[in-house]
């Protein structure tokens, strides 16, 4: 028998679901085993894939290949197949060109790709081809966490995590790792067109790939303020690609940071979180190796009292990103756009004006957080949690710009762009998802300053315009408004005036909110 591991969102080696079992299986049918992952540029700009996570990809592609070889004696083909259905195309006449009878993958949750799963499902319905797939990219996958009831999804954040830490308290995760198959397992899939075989092969198709989707995407009007090759310099640097560096920069979390996680986390210029996700949200790291490497911790330190400290912090924070894979699994219309109260969709009267809006993309509002954590995301792909929710909370509250836009907007942007997380990050803000914030309780991207930037050192580095300007001024709007004002201090810095004023739009949107549907 011939089996093919069809890698997506899981590319490592390690604890990872699927492959363990391929390989597992192999061994005991004397089976051989090839590899294959597709780039697929179509479905990406459908998607609103980000250039730089797109580049991620591309250089995690060699690094997995070599590894496969390697350590599990399996040769990895990546080929171009626009969209999903010819991602199908493709392995319809792959698996009857090798004689495949089995191809395995990891599950993957959202719309496009459950329907893609399905659908290859019904074409390989009358062969005797298996297709078999294994939740992987969650702790506990969808549909573990449910209600005392048994059958609903939790509604609320924090039930949701009693029990989650609960269920994983009570029965230990497993880690899965592959052990290597035969060493006569020497196969190469044939044959197909477009696709690279050899790790050199594989390298430059993938920076084709990557050329090409950014030749794709300087049409689009979202690109047109950016400088897509900044942007790529910076997260090359940020992000060395591969599990190895994942699990070093795990460690290295693990070891340091963490110890301080729950008062550092909120202060950007710190740089005081694991900066994990781009890995995760690709899949070149585990998070059960996540959670176990931080439980262990947790129990060197403290044993059994698990009382709120900086390790449980952050293990919560994971535990959001299964929560928001259960909301998704549990209401599948998230991914057309709808808001998870319905009823937001009709009551409020948003935005689409797209001066405002090219403004908060830009990074020129005139408050100044806002606009350091645009600039920031612009330059690097990457946004701090905090400033995720304030820059979210200022275009769905002070501007009232319809979320969707802004959700997009972040996707095309951020290096760990998930749809799941992205979605309720964005829900949350808007107040239009489950749990999300209170509609009257809206941040003050002023006081928000203060709070988490008190030397103004964030916004310093990111709006070099204002470095002579002190933070008691960025910190407060009236004294902004003074200073770049025509007679002010400041007036040549060529910042703007902040366009809206925090507390009359506080008072507008909490009025829309509360009128009757
Ligand atoms: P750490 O603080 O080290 O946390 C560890 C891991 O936990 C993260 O890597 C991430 O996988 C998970 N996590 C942390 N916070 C959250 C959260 N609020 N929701 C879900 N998972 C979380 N995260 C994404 O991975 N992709 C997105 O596209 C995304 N979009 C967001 C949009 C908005 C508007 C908001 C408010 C949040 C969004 N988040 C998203 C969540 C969060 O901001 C990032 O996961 C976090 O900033 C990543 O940095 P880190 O790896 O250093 O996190």
């Amino acid at each position: 028998p011939h089996y093919l591991m069809w890698f997506r969102r899981d590319l490592r080696v390690h604890d990872n679901t699927a492959l363990a079992a391929i390989c597992e299986r192999a061994n005991e049918d004397n089976a051989r085993v090839s590899a294959i992952f597709f780039l697929t540029p179509k479905q990406w700009q459908a998607h609103d894939t980000s250039l730089v996570q797109v580049d991620h990809i591309a250089r995690t592609l060699p690094i997995l290949a070599k590894a496969l070889q390697e350590q599990l004696n399996i040769n990895l083909i990546v080929q171009v197949c626009p969209s999903f259905s010819d991602c199908n195309e493709a392995l319809l006449d792959i698996c009857s060109a090798n004689h495949i009878s089995a191809i395995m993958a990891n599950h993957e949750y959202e719309g496009n790709e459950i329907d893609r799963d399905e659908q290859l499902t019904e074409q390989l319905g009358k062969s005797d081809i298996e297709f078999v797939r294994w939740h992987d990219q969650c702790i506990l996958p969808p549909q573990t966490i449910t209600t005392n009831d048994g059958d609903s999804m939790y509604q609320v954040f924090t039930p949701f995590y009693k029990k989650w830490r609960h269920t994983l308290e009570v029965s230990e995760i497993q880690m899965h790792e592959a052990p290597a198959v035969s060493d006569n397992n020497n196969v190469t899939l044939e044959p197909t067109e477009n696709a690279a075989k050899t790790v050199a092969e594989i390298e430059s198709l993938s920076t084709r790939a990557l050329e090409d989707y950014q030749e794709q995407l300087q049409s689009d009007d979202s690109y047109q303020h950016l400088d897509m090759s900044a942007q790529l310099e910076h997260a090359r640097d940020a992000y060395p690609a591969g599990e190895t560096a994942a699990c070093q920069r795990l460690e290295d979390f693990i070891t340091e940071d963490i110890n301080n996680y729950d008062v550092s986390r909120d202060v950007p210029s710190l740089h005081a979180t694991s900066q994990l996700s781009a890995y995760l949200t690709i899949g070149a790291i585990s998070p059960r190796l996540c959670y176990l490497q931080a439980n262990k911790a947790q129990e060197k330190l403290h044993g059994n009292d698990s009382d709120n400290n900086d390790i449980n912090r952050w293990i919560s924070e994971l535990a959001w990103r299964d929560f928001y894979r259960h909301v998704l699994d549990y209401k599948p219309e998230l991914i057309r756009h709808q808001a998870y109260k319905h009823e937001t969709d009709t009551k409020i009267n948003w935005s689409y004006n797209t001066d405002d809006f090219n403004k908060w993309c830009k990074g020129m509002t005139g408050v100044p957080l806002v606009d350091a954590a645009m600039r920031c995301l612009n330059a690097t792909g990457f946004m701090h949690n905090r400033l995720r929710m304030v820059t979210a909370m200022f275009l769905t509250k002070d501007l009232l710009i319809d979320w969707r836009w802004g959700e997009r907007y972040f996707m095309q942007q951020l290096i760990d762009g998930d749809f799941a997380s992205n979605n309720g990050g964005w829900q949350w803000s808007a107040s239009t998802g489950t749990d999300s914030a209170p509609y009257f309780r809206i941040m003050n991207p002023f006081s928000q300053a203060k709070t988490h930037d008190t030397k103004g050192e964030f916004i310093k580095t990111w709006l070099p315009e204002l470095k002579d300007i002190p933070a008691t001024i960025l910190h407060s709007e009236e004294k902004m408004r003074k200073a770049l004002s025509k007679k002010g201090d400041f007036a040549d810095t060529g910042y703007p005036v902040p366009m809206v004023e925090h507390k009359a739009a506080r008072l507008l949107t909490i009025a829309e909110f509360k009128k009757e549907g």
